[in-house]
């Protein structure tokens, strides 16, 4: 935690400011990265994710005395100061970024009740909440499970749940889907839960089952590029739920429960009994779920110059199959891989936001240069370029004195 201490100083300042009072200690969550493993996760399949040095830091402390039963939450995001009951937390009285943190405290307040009653929820104590994160928004990156996680491992030690990490992602995620009313999977909120240094989180979405992959991006000389198109993206509303849907009406008109269960040997059964559209989405699903083990398996017998030609070969999947990328994320990706890059693709959940690539530390000047001045030639907006490290998951409680 030392490398956050100068943080605390401002966060401290921050929350007193907003809150008057001092916070009783701070929390994180990073943002991730997802490798490869794309629309995979709500399918019941596998995702590839790691959490990044990009995070979300939350400061909490109890209520005021004279508003013992409410939460107050507040951001360097926003001007906003949001304050409810908790006895009126529920989704729909939620909204916009309030309802990820408040989602959250209801989400575990629901926990509450069903493992200990409704006493127990009414007994539990209010809270004021702030949050400074520097996890770009809406870049892909997932600046929403940072938030998520970090406030939801401030609740769990201030309300003394002792949920699990992977107990919290999926409360992250419950808060997300439920209150926010983005139908996302549980990926992001695993990988900001369980990340660890320089390490891959390998998640199987239909057991659970976490496991941490080394990366040894280090020992290869190599890093991570991202390229934030800057184009926006909106999960909560059209093309990421048209998604969904067509990948559900696939497993359900193929008679099983999820995509997860078919196989690359089962697509031209695929392909004779669905139409177009609905097969290619399917076919993505597949056979990214295929590549995410290849990953997993090269990734741990010949380490990560190995994957490139996975990372390429999932691009071309999104753009063609599941039809979720833009020409800025294209465009930032054929730039990338014809100047060397070991392999690259879009990145989270299409429509925008950013793309990856797995490159030589030293190529990355160059790389850059070409990526900015593709970008201008194309007239598209400034893209912005940066290394993210393959980072801890989130952290429990973290004083000034650290
Ligand atoms: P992303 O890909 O970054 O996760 P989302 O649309 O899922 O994009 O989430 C972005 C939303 O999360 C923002 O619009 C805002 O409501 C909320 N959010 C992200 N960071 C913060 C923050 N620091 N403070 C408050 N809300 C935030
Ligand atoms: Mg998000």
């Amino acid at each position: 935690m030392t490398e956050l201490n100068p943080l605390f100083e401002t966060l401290a300042a921050e929350f007193e400011a907003r809150h008057g009072s001092r916070p009783a200690g701070f929390w994180s969550a990073p943002g991730r990265v997802n490798l490869i493993g794309e629309h995979t996760d709500y399918n019941e399949g596998f995702v590839l994710p790691f959490a990044i040095d990009r995070r979300a830091v939350v400061a909490l402390a109890g209520a005021a005395p004279d508003a013992p039963a409410f939460a107050r939450v507040s951001s360097t995001f926003s001007d906003q100061i949001v304050e409810l009951a908790l006895a009126d937390l529920a989704p729909d009285a939620l909204a916009d970024w309030s309802a990820y943190p408040l989602g959250v405290a209801w989400a575990l307040a629901e926990h509450v009740s069903a493992t200990s009653g409704t006493e127990a929820r009414r007994a539990l104590p209010g809270f004021a909440l702030h949050i400074h994160s520097d996890v770009p928004i809406g870049a892909g990156l997932s600046s929403s499970a940072a938030i998520e996680c970090a406030a939801a491992v401030a609740l769990n030690e201030f309300w003394q749940l002792g949920l699990t990490p992977a107990e919290l992602a999926r409360v992250g995620q419950i808060a997300e889907n439920q209150a926010v009313g983005a139908p996302t999977g549980i990926m992001d909120q695993s990988a900001s839960m369980l990340g660890r240094i320089d390490a891959a989180v390998f998640l199987d979405c239909r057991s659970m089952n976490a496991e941490s992959v080394p990366l040894g991006l280090d020992a290869e000389d190599l890093e991570i590029l991202v390229i934030d198109t800057r184009v926006s993206h909106d999960h909560a509303t059209g093309g990421y739920a048209e998604r969904r849907a067509s990948c559900e009406r696939a497993a359900a008109e193929m008679g099983v429960g999820s995509l997860r269960e078919l196989s690359v040997a089962d697509l031209p059964r695929l392909q004779q009994r669905l139409d177009d559209e609905t097969f290619r989405r399917a076919r993505h699903v597949i056979t990214e779920n295929d590549r995410v083990e290849q990953a997993v398996r090269l990734l741990e017998t010949e380490g990560p110059l190995a994957i490139g030609a996975l990372l390429d070969a999932s691009h071309v999947s999104m753009r063609d199959d599941f039809e979720i990328s833009v020409p800025e994320l294209d465009l930032a990706v054929e730039v990338a891989q014809e100047g060397g890059a070991v392999g690259a693709r879009m990145t989270g959940g299409g429509f925008g936001g950013s793309a990856l690539a797995l490159i030589r530390r030293p190529q990355r000047p160059a790389l850059e240069a070409a990526v900015l001045e593709a970008f201008v030639a194309r007239g598209y907006r400034r893209p912005d370029l940066f290394v993210v490290q393959p980072s801890a998951g989130a952290t429990m409680k973290g004083d000034l004195d650290d």
